[in-house]
């Protein structure tokens, strides 16, 4: 396994590498990342996984500072899954140079993370479409964990490279891996869990009910204040368009919540 820590290292050894596949992470790996990078390892020659905590796409400094990172043990992980190569880029390597236009995202595309998390999204997708510029991967392997990035990153960069959508991995009681899973104490994991199996019940109830946006803004309230928490939102859009939606078929739930200052996000 080749670490590469700047672009001219990872010029030289990518030089003669095609069908590379590429799995972009902020690091502290689960098994979320690690299915994404089997997938690659299945489906492209060689892969190539990058850790990189970008600081732009942060809305609070402090959650920036905060963000779980463990590069020793990420290392571990990636050396016994024999992958190929690791760009540990430096800020300075990535933000080398400025855009001549800013990136924006449509007014339409301003919902869910993207109202509450103000810049987010272009901090993501600038990030990624120069790590697409220096990396030139064939495939890009993402998780449906992040939909709504996984949504944006495929309409922002199109016809760059081929975006692969990964299904989320949960542990045994459903909860989705996060690297921010790391912050919770054992209160805070038990009522993440609680929170992700009362999601999946929800969803069986919205299957057979008609007044669907009722029984949500219920749920909200309720979840807040039974599991002491702020839940950001509580939606339900189709899975397509990520437009809300009161009919069940090809739609999704999708929730933001708060434990203390941990902010947790999911799909169902
Ligand atoms: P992150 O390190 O959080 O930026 O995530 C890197 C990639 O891993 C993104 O494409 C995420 O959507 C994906 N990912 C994160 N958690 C999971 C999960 N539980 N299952 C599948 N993919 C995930």
């Amino acid at each position: 396994m080749k670490i590469l820590l700047n672009k001219d290292d990872l010029f030289e050894a990518l030089k003669s590498t095609s069908n590379l596949g590429f799995v972009p992470t902020m690091g502290s790996l689960h098994k979320g990342h690690v299915s994404l990078i089997k997938r690659s390892k299945k489906e492209c020659r060689k892969t190539i996984v990058s850790i990189f905590v970008n600081p732009t796409q942060f809305n609070n400094k402090k959650d920036y500072e905060k963000y779980p990172r463990n590069i020793k043990k990420d290392l571990s992980v990636l050396s016994k899954l024999r992958v190929n190569f690791v760009f540990i880029p430096d800020k300075k390597h990535i933000y080398d140079f400025k855009r001549k236009n800013k990136i924006k995202i449509l007014k339409k595309d301003k919902i869910l993370c993207a109202k509450f998390r103000k810049g987010h999204f272009e901090g993501v997708i600038d990030v990624m479409d120069r790590l697409i510029k220096i990396v030139k991967p064939k495939k890009i392997f993402m998780g449906e964990k992040d939909f709504q990035q996984l949504y944006l990153i495929k309409n922002y960069i199109k016809n760059k490279c081929k975006v692969i959508s990964c299904k989320t991995i949960r542990d045994n009681q459903k909860l989705a891996f996060s690297s921010r899973n790391n912050r919770l104490d054992y209160i805070g994991l038990k009522t993440a869990r609680s929170i992700s199996k009362d999601i999946f019940n929800l969803k069986k109830i919205l299957k057979k009910e008609k007044k669907i946006q009722k029984i949500l803004s219920i749920k909200k309230k309720e979840l807040g204040i039974l599991k002491n928490v702020k839940i950001e939102y509580l939606e339900l859009r189709n899975k397509f368009s990520l437009k809300k939606t009161k009919k069940f078929k090809d739609s999704k739930i999708f929730i933001a919540y708060y434990i203390n200052d941990i902010r947790l996000i999911d799909n169902f």
